[in-house]
This record gives C-alpha cells, structure tokens and sequence, in this order.
C-alpha cells in the first residue's frame, strides 16, 4: 500500500491520540486532537451507542498507531517486525528499538528537524552525514558509538536551525547527545523500553502479527 498523503491531523483524530506528526505546531491549541476530540469522517461524532471493542480491533489500533507515529508503510512495518522477531529478547521491545534507531527517526530525536517526515526529506536530500559519509536511506540502522551530522554545506539550513531552537525548550532523550553549536550528535547507547518515549502497548501489536 502506497504511502498516505492525507492530512497529518487526520491519523491522530483517527487514533485518538496525539502522534506529534507536525512539529511545534502539536504543541500549540491549533493541535487538531485538542480542538475536535472525536474520530474523523462521517461518523465521527456518533457516540452514542457505542460498541465493545474486539481484542483485534485493539490490536489493530495499536499496530496501526505506532506505524503512524513512525510514517512507516505496512509492508516496511511488516518488514521490521518479521527481522526483529529472529532477535534475542522480547520482541516488542526490540520493535520499538528498530523503528527508534532508524536513521530519520535519529535527524528528528537530535533536533535536526521538526517531524520525522521532515528528517526523511534531510536525508533523502544527502543533507546527512553517518560517521562522516553521506547516507541518503531514511531506514538505515543506527548502532551505539554512530555519530550524526550535517553535510557542511547544509549546515545553515532554515529548518534546521529552527527545530534546533524548539529542541532547546524540550528535552532530548537520553541515549543520544547533541552539540547543538557544531550540529553533530551521537548515539550514546542502545535504546531501552523505559528511554523510548512512545505510549503504546507494543505487546499488542506482536499479537496481532503472531496470529
Ligand atoms: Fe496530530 Fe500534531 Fe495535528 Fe495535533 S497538530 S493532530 S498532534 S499532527
């Protein structure tokens, strides 16, 4: 399935819950969550008689809220969970650390953008640096020790320096360090269930495939 193009504000009043797709603009009353507490389309504000919830139905939100959240397609979903399955360890938390060390999702954790999607535009653009080389693949793997930056001549881009002022007034997470002055970051170490800062039941979402 193709990637969805749609409103951003849409999936998260779908979801019922904030994803943050949009950058500063989450943080404001404009959030569309806040004004409009009710699912999107037609139907979306008839509550009145309200149905039980499957256990799949609960899955399936899950699954589908957390692939939001990361702009990931089905298939590149599918295709994290069926390699992290093969790894040592609970496997929803070892999803989680997959779609956390994801190279776009680093752009965005470091500050270098305001949303995800914007840090996949950085790197397919070869705005970003790996260890000093130019990576351009959004989903290329992250490991400790991996030092980020911008390739020289995009180090003044507007974007940047903007989501690098609105990461100063929020805090970073602690497995990544930031030299905000130089525009290079780290990964300090791997990321654990506590340092990833998603609520979502990802135990869910391993049911769901395990079906
Ligand atoms: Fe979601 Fe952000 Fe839109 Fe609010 S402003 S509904 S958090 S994308």
């Amino acid at each position: 399935m193709a990637r969805y193009t749609g409103p951003a504000c849409r999936l998260c009043r779908r979801e019922g819950t904030k994803l943050f797709l949009k950058g500063s603009r989450c943080l404001t009353e404009k959030c569309a969550v806040e004004r409009r507490q009710y699912a999107p389309g037609q139907h979306g504000q008839n509550t009145g008689r309200r149905r039980k919830v499957s256990e799949y139905a609960k899955q399936l939100r899950e699954k589908q809220k957390v692939k939001r959240i990361y702009g990931l397609t089905e298939k590149q979903f599918r295709n994290i969970f069926d390699r992290v399955k093969e790894e040592p360890g609970v496997t929803g938390e070892n999803l989680l650390v997959a779609l956390e060390t994801r190279l776009d999702n680093v752009v965005f954790r470091m500050g270098f953008s305001p949303s995800r999607k914007a840090a996949r535009q950085l790197v397919r653009h070869r705005h970003i640096q790996v260890n000093g080389q130019t990576v351009d693949i959004p989903s290329f793997r992250m490991a400790p020790q991996d030092e980020i930056g911008l390739v020289p001549a995009s180090k003044d881009l507007v974007i940047v320096k903007a989501a690098l002022e609105a990461l100063s007034r929020a805090a970073p997470v602690s497995w990544i360090s930031v030299d905000s002055e130089k525009v290079v970051g780290k990964v300090t170490e791997r990321p654990t269930r506590e340092t990833i800062p998603i609520v979502a039941q990802e135990q869910l979402i391993v049911e769901l495939y395990s079906k």
